[in-house]
Protein backbone atom coordinates (compact mmCIF):
# COMPACT_ATOMS: atom_id res chain seq x y z
CA UNK A 1 0.00 0.00 0.00
CA UNK A 2 2.83 2.09 1.26
CA UNK A 3 4.78 1.57 -2.18
CA UNK A 4 1.77 2.08 -4.00
CA UNK A 5 1.06 5.00 -2.61
CA UNK A 6 4.47 6.30 -2.94
CA UNK A 7 4.57 5.04 -7.09
CA UNK A 8 0.87 7.13 -7.10
CA UNK A 9 3.62 9.92 -5.68
CA UNK A 10 6.45 9.81 -7.94
CA UNK A 11 3.72 9.95 -10.55
CA UNK A 12 2.10 12.75 -9.38
CA UNK A 13 5.65 14.45 -8.88
CA UNK A 14 6.74 13.39 -12.61
CA UNK A 15 3.72 14.68 -14.05
CA UNK A 16 3.80 18.36 -12.40
CA UNK A 17 7.55 17.55 -13.52
CA UNK A 18 6.74 17.41 -17.34
CA UNK A 19 3.68 20.10 -17.26
CA UNK A 20 6.20 22.51 -15.47
CA UNK A 21 8.84 21.62 -17.83
CA UNK A 22 5.81 22.51 -20.01
CA UNK A 23 5.05 25.65 -18.83
CA UNK A 24 8.67 26.50 -18.89
CA UNK A 25 9.24 25.70 -22.87
CA UNK A 26 5.46 27.30 -23.38
CA UNK A 27 7.05 30.44 -22.02
CA UNK A 28 10.47 29.98 -23.17
CA UNK A 29 9.20 30.04 -26.67
CA UNK A 30 6.67 32.77 -26.50
CA UNK A 31 9.90 34.31 -25.50
CA UNK A 32 11.65 33.12 -28.72
CA UNK A 33 8.49 33.97 -30.48
CA UNK A 34 9.33 37.50 -29.30
CA UNK A 35 12.48 37.74 -30.34
CA UNK A 36 11.64 36.68 -33.15
CA UNK A 37 9.00 38.53 -34.09
CA UNK A 38 9.60 41.52 -36.57
CA UNK A 39 7.27 43.72 -35.08
CA UNK A 40 9.00 47.09 -36.87
CA UNK A 41 11.02 46.59 -39.70
CA UNK A 42 14.49 48.51 -39.65
CA UNK A 43 14.80 51.81 -41.22
CA UNK A 44 18.14 51.17 -42.22
CA UNK A 45 21.72 49.91 -40.97
CA UNK A 46 22.80 53.07 -39.29
CA UNK A 47 26.37 54.13 -38.11
CA UNK A 48 26.79 54.45 -33.98
CA UNK A 49 28.72 57.45 -34.53
CA UNK A 50 25.72 59.73 -35.11
CA UNK A 51 23.10 60.89 -32.44
CA UNK A 52 19.29 59.60 -33.83
CA UNK A 53 16.57 62.00 -33.68
CA UNK A 54 13.76 60.73 -32.05
CA UNK A 55 9.92 61.65 -33.00
CA UNK A 56 8.51 63.23 -30.36
CA UNK A 57 5.46 60.60 -30.53
CA UNK A 58 7.72 57.80 -29.48
CA UNK A 59 9.36 60.11 -26.38
CA UNK A 60 5.51 60.82 -25.14
CA UNK A 61 4.88 57.19 -25.78
CA UNK A 62 7.48 55.97 -23.51
CA UNK A 63 6.81 58.63 -20.73
CA UNK A 64 3.23 57.28 -20.85
CA UNK A 65 4.01 53.91 -21.13
CA UNK A 66 6.03 54.30 -17.86
CA UNK A 67 2.59 55.17 -15.65
CA UNK A 68 -0.29 53.96 -17.64
CA UNK A 69 0.47 50.79 -19.97
CA UNK A 70 -3.62 50.50 -21.14
CA UNK A 71 -2.93 53.48 -22.78
CA UNK A 72 0.13 53.14 -23.58
CA UNK A 73 -0.78 49.72 -25.92
CA UNK A 74 -3.33 51.80 -27.50
CA UNK A 75 -1.53 54.52 -28.52
CA UNK A 76 1.73 51.48 -29.39
CA UNK A 77 -1.11 50.00 -31.57
CA UNK A 78 -1.93 53.15 -33.36
CA UNK A 79 1.96 54.10 -34.33
CA UNK A 80 2.08 50.32 -35.77
CA UNK A 81 -1.11 51.16 -37.87
CA UNK A 82 0.44 54.39 -39.29
CA UNK A 83 3.61 52.47 -40.35
CA UNK A 84 5.92 55.25 -39.08
CA UNK A 85 9.62 54.23 -40.76
CA UNK A 86 11.76 53.78 -37.65
CA UNK A 87 15.36 54.36 -36.90
CA UNK A 88 17.54 52.46 -34.29
CA UNK A 89 17.07 54.88 -31.28
CA UNK A 90 13.17 54.51 -32.01
CA UNK A 91 13.19 51.07 -32.24
CA UNK A 92 15.25 50.90 -29.18
CA UNK A 93 12.56 52.85 -27.23
CA UNK A 94 9.69 50.75 -28.42
CA UNK A 95 11.30 47.71 -27.21
CA UNK A 96 11.72 49.59 -23.93
CA UNK A 97 7.99 50.86 -24.15
CA UNK A 98 6.87 47.23 -25.18
CA UNK A 99 8.95 46.12 -21.87
CA UNK A 100 6.69 49.16 -19.42
CA UNK A 101 3.22 47.67 -21.20
CA UNK A 102 4.78 44.47 -20.03
CA UNK A 103 5.76 45.30 -16.85
CA UNK A 104 2.99 43.17 -14.46
CA UNK A 105 3.43 40.64 -12.03
CA UNK A 106 4.15 37.28 -13.67
CA UNK A 107 5.22 38.76 -17.53
CA UNK A 108 8.85 40.01 -15.76
CA UNK A 109 10.25 37.16 -18.40
CA UNK A 110 8.51 39.44 -20.96
CA UNK A 111 9.95 42.59 -19.86
CA UNK A 112 13.28 41.00 -19.84
CA UNK A 113 13.59 39.67 -22.96
CA UNK A 114 11.89 43.28 -24.74
CA UNK A 115 14.84 45.07 -22.34
CA UNK A 116 17.53 42.64 -23.77
CA UNK A 117 16.11 43.13 -27.09
CA UNK A 118 16.31 46.21 -26.72
CA UNK A 119 19.89 46.62 -25.42
CA UNK A 120 20.81 44.04 -28.53
CA UNK A 121 20.20 47.42 -30.49
CA UNK A 122 22.74 49.34 -28.38
CA UNK A 123 25.96 48.33 -30.76
CA UNK A 124 24.13 50.64 -33.83
CA UNK A 125 23.45 53.63 -31.46
CA UNK A 126 25.70 56.22 -30.54
CA UNK A 127 27.30 56.37 -26.90
CA UNK A 128 26.12 60.00 -26.20
CA UNK A 129 22.84 58.67 -27.08
CA UNK A 130 22.65 55.31 -25.38
CA UNK A 131 23.72 57.34 -21.90
CA UNK A 132 21.09 59.52 -22.07
CA UNK A 133 18.08 59.01 -19.52
CA UNK A 134 15.82 57.80 -22.11
CA UNK A 135 18.23 54.87 -23.16
CA UNK A 136 19.93 54.38 -19.69
CA UNK A 137 16.68 53.76 -18.17
CA UNK A 138 16.14 50.23 -19.35
CA UNK A 139 19.52 48.41 -17.67
CA UNK A 140 18.09 50.02 -14.45
CA UNK A 141 14.69 48.82 -15.07
CA UNK A 142 16.56 45.27 -16.17
CA UNK A 143 18.03 45.60 -12.54
CA UNK A 144 14.79 46.29 -10.73
CA UNK A 145 13.31 43.05 -12.54
CA UNK A 146 16.35 41.23 -12.09
CA UNK A 147 16.66 42.20 -8.44
CA UNK A 148 12.73 40.96 -8.05
CA UNK A 149 13.62 37.76 -9.87
CA UNK A 150 16.43 37.32 -7.50
CA UNK A 151 19.08 37.06 -10.07
CA UNK A 152 21.42 39.10 -7.97
CA UNK A 153 24.43 39.06 -10.01
CA UNK A 154 22.46 40.25 -13.18
CA UNK A 155 20.78 42.85 -11.28
CA UNK A 156 24.28 43.85 -9.96
CA UNK A 157 25.54 43.89 -13.43
CA UNK A 158 22.65 45.78 -15.18
CA UNK A 159 22.59 48.43 -12.17
CA UNK A 160 26.71 48.73 -12.81
CA UNK A 161 25.78 49.45 -16.54
CA UNK A 162 23.01 52.03 -15.70
CA UNK A 163 25.37 53.66 -12.80
CA UNK A 164 28.47 53.93 -15.42
CA UNK A 165 26.16 55.22 -18.49
CA UNK A 166 24.10 57.56 -16.25
CA UNK A 167 27.88 59.12 -14.65
CA UNK A 168 29.30 59.17 -18.43
CA UNK A 169 25.72 61.55 -19.31
CA UNK A 170 26.25 63.27 -16.25
CA UNK A 171 29.48 63.89 -17.13
CA UNK A 172 28.83 65.27 -20.56
CA UNK A 173 26.01 67.04 -19.93
CA UNK A 174 28.43 69.56 -17.13
CA UNK A 175 31.30 69.39 -19.94
CA UNK A 176 28.52 70.54 -22.13
CA UNK A 177 27.75 73.15 -19.45
CA UNK A 178 31.64 74.02 -19.01
CA UNK A 179 31.97 74.60 -22.73
CA UNK A 180 28.08 76.52 -22.92
CA UNK A 181 29.89 78.91 -20.62
CA UNK A 182 33.11 78.92 -21.97
CA UNK A 183 31.63 80.28 -25.09
CA UNK A 184 29.36 82.75 -23.40
CA UNK A 185 32.20 83.62 -21.48
CA UNK A 186 34.10 84.16 -25.03
CA UNK A 187 31.58 85.29 -26.82
CA UNK A 188 31.02 88.02 -23.59
CA UNK A 189 34.57 88.92 -23.69
CA UNK A 190 35.05 89.45 -27.58
CA UNK A 191 31.72 92.35 -27.21
CA UNK A 192 33.71 93.90 -24.39
CA UNK A 193 36.96 93.67 -26.15
CA UNK A 194 34.75 95.16 -29.08
CA UNK A 195 33.21 98.16 -26.84
CA UNK A 196 37.01 98.80 -26.05
CA UNK A 197 38.32 98.93 -29.28
CA UNK A 198 35.11 101.46 -30.79
CA UNK A 199 35.69 103.21 -27.39
CA UNK A 200 39.19 103.73 -27.96
CA UNK A 201 38.67 104.63 -31.36
CA UNK A 202 36.21 107.08 -30.41
CA UNK A 203 38.91 108.76 -28.03
CA UNK A 204 40.98 109.07 -30.24
CA UNK A 205 38.70 110.56 -33.08
CA UNK A 206 37.86 112.96 -30.09
CA UNK A 207 41.38 113.81 -29.69
CA UNK A 208 42.23 114.09 -33.15
CA UNK A 209 38.98 116.90 -33.19
CA UNK A 210 40.53 118.36 -30.38
CA UNK A 211 44.25 118.73 -31.94
CA UNK A 212 42.64 120.13 -35.36
CA UNK A 213 40.60 122.60 -33.82
CA UNK A 214 43.60 123.70 -31.54
CA UNK A 215 45.73 124.06 -34.31
CA UNK A 216 42.79 126.09 -36.23
CA UNK A 217 42.94 128.38 -32.90
CA UNK A 218 46.24 128.89 -33.17
CA UNK A 219 46.52 129.57 -37.07
CA UNK A 220 43.46 132.28 -36.24
CA UNK A 221 45.58 133.67 -33.33
CA UNK A 222 48.85 133.90 -35.35
CA UNK A 223 46.58 135.23 -38.42
CA UNK A 224 45.29 137.96 -35.70
CA UNK A 225 48.47 139.23 -34.70
CA UNK A 226 50.14 139.15 -38.13
CA UNK A 227 47.16 141.55 -38.83
CA UNK A 228 47.31 143.35 -35.89
CA UNK A 229 51.13 143.81 -36.49
CA UNK A 230 50.91 144.99 -39.84
CA UNK A 231 48.04 146.82 -38.48
CA UNK A 232 50.03 148.27 -36.16
CA UNK A 233 53.15 148.84 -38.90
CA UNK A 234 50.79 150.55 -41.46
CA UNK A 235 49.61 153.14 -38.41
CA UNK A 236 53.79 153.75 -37.26
CA UNK A 237 54.14 154.83 -40.65
CA UNK A 238 51.27 156.92 -41.46
CA UNK A 239 52.04 158.50 -37.91
CA UNK A 240 55.53 158.62 -39.36
CA UNK A 241 54.80 159.89 -42.63
CA UNK A 242 52.31 162.72 -41.41
CA UNK A 243 54.59 163.68 -38.68
CA UNK A 244 57.54 164.13 -41.57
CA UNK A 245 54.87 165.65 -43.54
CA UNK A 246 54.11 168.41 -40.44
CA UNK A 247 57.95 168.76 -40.34
CA UNK A 248 58.28 169.47 -43.72
CA UNK A 249 55.07 172.00 -43.65
CA UNK A 250 56.82 173.56 -40.92
CA UNK A 251 59.82 174.02 -43.03
CA UNK A 252 57.99 174.73 -46.27
CA UNK A 253 56.43 177.68 -47.74
CA UNK A 254 53.27 176.41 -49.23
CA UNK A 255 52.88 178.51 -52.37
CA UNK A 256 56.58 178.23 -53.86
CA UNK A 257 57.16 175.18 -52.00
CA UNK A 258 60.65 176.59 -51.21
CA UNK A 259 62.03 176.65 -47.48
CA UNK A 260 60.43 178.99 -45.28
CA UNK A 261 61.48 181.70 -43.14
CA UNK A 262 61.57 179.43 -39.90
CA UNK A 263 63.81 176.88 -42.20
CA UNK A 264 65.90 179.32 -43.89
CA UNK A 265 67.48 180.56 -40.52
CA UNK A 266 68.18 177.55 -39.27
CA UNK A 267 69.79 176.51 -41.94
CA UNK A 268 71.37 179.91 -42.12
CA UNK A 269 72.46 179.63 -38.79
CA UNK A 270 74.07 175.75 -39.36
CA UNK A 271 75.97 176.77 -42.66
CA UNK A 272 77.94 180.52 -41.03
CA UNK A 273 78.92 178.53 -37.87
CA UNK A 274 80.36 175.64 -40.46
CA UNK A 275 82.03 178.14 -43.18
CA UNK A 276 83.46 179.52 -40.00
CA UNK A 277 85.16 176.75 -38.17
CA UNK A 278 85.88 175.71 -41.76
CA UNK A 279 87.31 179.20 -42.65
CA UNK A 280 85.56 178.80 -46.31
CA UNK A 281 83.49 181.27 -48.01
CA UNK A 282 79.94 181.90 -47.46
CA UNK A 283 77.53 184.69 -49.29
CA UNK A 284 73.57 185.47 -49.01
CA UNK A 285 71.61 187.36 -51.43
CA UNK A 286 68.36 188.90 -50.78
CA UNK A 287 65.87 189.16 -53.37
CA UNK A 288 63.15 191.79 -53.84
CA UNK A 289 60.72 191.78 -56.85
CA UNK A 290 60.24 195.37 -57.90
CA UNK A 291 57.20 197.33 -57.58
CA UNK A 292 55.15 194.30 -56.52
CA UNK A 293 52.41 196.03 -55.23
CA UNK A 294 51.86 197.29 -58.51
CA UNK A 295 51.47 193.75 -60.26
CA UNK A 296 49.27 192.55 -57.46
CA UNK A 297 47.05 196.24 -58.27
CA UNK A 298 47.03 195.97 -61.87
CA UNK A 299 46.41 191.96 -62.32
CA UNK A 300 44.69 190.66 -59.66
CA UNK A 301 46.68 189.27 -56.51
CA UNK A 302 46.16 185.64 -58.14
CA UNK A 303 48.73 187.17 -61.29
CA UNK A 304 50.96 188.38 -58.19
CA UNK A 305 50.92 184.91 -56.65
CA UNK A 306 51.98 183.10 -60.26
CA UNK A 307 54.53 186.05 -60.39
CA UNK A 308 56.09 185.14 -56.56
CA UNK A 309 56.34 181.40 -57.94
CA UNK A 310 57.76 182.33 -61.27
CA UNK A 311 60.89 184.18 -59.83
CA UNK A 312 61.21 181.09 -57.50
CA UNK A 313 61.52 178.75 -59.70
CA UNK A 314 63.83 181.15 -62.06
CA UNK A 315 66.19 181.80 -59.22
CA UNK A 316 66.18 178.01 -58.63
CA UNK A 317 67.38 176.95 -62.09
CA UNK A 318 69.80 180.02 -61.94
CA UNK A 319 71.70 178.78 -58.47
CA UNK A 320 73.66 175.63 -58.01
CA UNK A 321 72.36 172.77 -56.32
CA UNK A 322 74.07 172.74 -53.00
CA UNK A 323 72.60 176.47 -52.30
CA UNK A 324 69.75 176.94 -50.42
CA UNK A 325 66.84 179.11 -51.66
CA UNK A 326 63.58 180.56 -49.06
CA UNK A 327 60.82 182.83 -49.34
CA UNK A 328 61.27 184.78 -46.19
CA UNK A 329 58.49 187.46 -47.33
CA UNK A 330 55.56 188.71 -49.28
CA UNK A 331 57.60 189.08 -52.50
CA UNK A 332 61.10 188.57 -50.64
CA UNK A 333 63.85 185.53 -51.24
CA UNK A 334 66.90 185.48 -49.57
CA UNK A 335 69.70 182.33 -50.43
CA UNK A 336 72.83 181.38 -48.88
CA UNK A 337 75.59 180.22 -51.09
CA UNK A 338 77.93 178.59 -49.35
CA UNK A 339 81.44 178.16 -50.69
CA UNK A 340 80.38 180.88 -52.55
CA UNK A 341 83.40 184.21 -53.14
CA UNK A 342 81.51 187.50 -53.37
CA UNK A 343 82.23 187.28 -57.02
CA UNK A 344 80.95 183.61 -57.82
CA UNK A 345 77.84 184.84 -55.88
CA UNK A 346 77.76 188.00 -57.83
CA UNK A 347 77.50 185.87 -60.89
CA UNK A 348 74.56 183.43 -59.86
CA UNK A 349 73.03 187.06 -58.63
CA UNK A 350 72.96 188.56 -61.81
CA UNK A 351 72.18 185.32 -63.70
CA UNK A 352 69.07 185.06 -61.22
CA UNK A 353 68.25 188.81 -62.41
CA UNK A 354 68.55 188.26 -65.86
CA UNK A 355 66.27 185.28 -66.11
CA UNK A 356 63.85 186.72 -64.20
CA UNK A 357 63.78 189.87 -66.52
CA UNK A 358 63.86 187.43 -69.73
CA UNK A 359 61.32 184.65 -68.77
CA UNK A 360 58.97 187.55 -67.25
CA UNK A 361 58.72 188.83 -70.92
CA UNK A 362 58.99 185.54 -72.45
CA UNK A 363 56.23 184.07 -70.45
CA UNK A 364 54.20 187.08 -70.61
CA UNK A 365 52.75 186.52 -66.94
CA UNK A 366 52.21 190.73 -66.15
CA UNK A 367 54.15 193.42 -67.20
CA UNK A 368 58.21 192.54 -66.78
CA UNK A 369 58.85 191.46 -63.71
CA UNK A 370 62.27 192.43 -62.39
CA UNK A 371 64.51 191.99 -58.94
CA UNK A 372 66.69 193.61 -57.54
CA UNK A 373 69.30 192.00 -55.11
CA UNK A 374 71.37 192.73 -52.09
CA UNK A 375 74.84 190.62 -51.53
CA UNK A 376 76.88 189.93 -48.37
CA UNK A 377 79.32 188.32 -47.65
CA UNK A 378 80.71 186.51 -44.37
CA UNK A 379 83.70 188.41 -44.31
CA UNK A 380 81.23 191.59 -44.18
CA UNK A 381 79.82 190.04 -40.75
CA UNK A 382 80.89 187.21 -38.97
CA UNK A 383 79.50 188.11 -35.55
CA UNK A 384 76.53 186.32 -36.51
CA UNK A 385 73.80 185.03 -39.61
CA UNK A 386 71.17 187.70 -38.63
CA UNK A 387 73.61 190.76 -39.11
CA UNK A 388 74.90 188.76 -42.32
CA UNK A 389 71.39 188.56 -43.80
CA UNK A 390 70.52 192.41 -42.36
CA UNK A 391 74.04 193.38 -44.47
CA UNK A 392 72.49 191.90 -47.49
CA UNK A 393 69.13 193.31 -46.60
CA UNK A 394 70.78 196.74 -46.70
CA UNK A 395 72.69 196.01 -49.89
CA UNK A 396 69.26 194.87 -51.65
CA UNK A 397 67.91 198.42 -50.53
CA UNK A 398 70.55 200.19 -52.01
CA UNK A 399 70.20 198.30 -55.53
CA UNK A 400 66.55 199.74 -55.06
CA UNK A 401 68.12 203.08 -54.36
CA UNK A 402 69.89 202.49 -57.70
CA UNK A 403 67.16 202.09 -59.54
CA UNK A 404 66.08 198.13 -58.87
CA UNK A 405 66.25 195.32 -61.65
CA UNK A 406 70.57 195.25 -60.59
CA UNK A 407 73.15 193.61 -57.88
CA UNK A 408 74.38 195.44 -55.59
CA UNK A 409 77.24 194.35 -53.04
CA UNK A 410 77.18 195.39 -49.70
CA UNK A 411 79.59 197.92 -48.55
CA UNK A 412 80.26 198.91 -44.82
CA UNK A 413 79.12 202.30 -45.90
CA UNK A 414 76.00 201.54 -46.59
CA UNK A 415 73.17 203.29 -44.44
CA UNK A 416 69.61 202.16 -44.15
P1 LIG B 1 59.55 197.93 -54.31
O1 LIG B 1 59.99 197.88 -55.70
O2 LIG B 1 60.04 199.12 -53.54
O3 LIG B 1 59.83 196.72 -53.59
O4 LIG B 1 57.99 198.12 -54.35
P2 LIG B 1 56.96 197.08 -54.01
O5 LIG B 1 55.68 197.50 -54.50
O6 LIG B 1 57.41 195.74 -54.42
O7 LIG B 1 57.02 197.04 -52.40
P3 LIG B 1 55.94 196.99 -51.31
O8 LIG B 1 56.60 196.52 -50.10
O9 LIG B 1 55.32 198.34 -51.18
O10 LIG B 1 54.87 196.02 -51.78
C1 LIG B 1 54.89 194.70 -51.59
C2 LIG B 1 53.57 194.16 -51.90
O11 LIG B 1 53.55 192.77 -52.00
C3 LIG B 1 52.56 194.50 -50.87
C4 LIG B 1 51.69 193.26 -50.71
O12 LIG B 1 50.35 193.50 -51.05
C5 LIG B 1 52.24 192.33 -51.72
N1 LIG B 1 52.27 190.98 -51.23
C6 LIG B 1 52.86 190.52 -50.08
N2 LIG B 1 52.70 189.21 -49.99
C7 LIG B 1 51.98 188.81 -51.08
C8 LIG B 1 51.50 187.54 -51.53
O13 LIG B 1 51.71 186.51 -50.90
N3 LIG B 1 50.82 187.50 -52.73
C9 LIG B 1 50.56 188.63 -53.47
N4 LIG B 1 49.92 188.53 -54.62
N5 LIG B 1 50.98 189.81 -53.04
C10 LIG B 1 51.68 189.91 -51.88
MG1 LIG C 1 59.46 193.94 -50.34
MG1 LIG D 1 59.19 194.75 -53.65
Amino acid sequence: MVVSNIKILILILFLLLISSYGAIANEVSEQEQIFQQPSLPLAKQESSTVVLSVDEKVLSLKKLSEHDAVAAQVRLQQLQQAGLGLNQAEYYLLHVIRANIANVRGQEHKVINWLNKAIKLEPYLHEKQLNSPDFADAHLMLADIYQQQGFYQQAFDAKKKYIKKYSAHLKAQNSLRVKRLNEKYQLERKREENELLSQSSELKRFELTRVESQRNQQNINIAFILLAGLLFFFLILRQFKIRRQLKLLARTDSLTQLANRRAFFTTGYHLMAQAISDKSELCVLMIDIDHFKATNDNFGHDIGDRVICLVADLAGEAMRSRDILARIGGEEFAAILPDATVDQARAIAERIREKVQSNSEQKNVSDTVTVSIGLASINDARENFDLLLHAADLAMYQAKKQGRNCVYNYSPTDQE
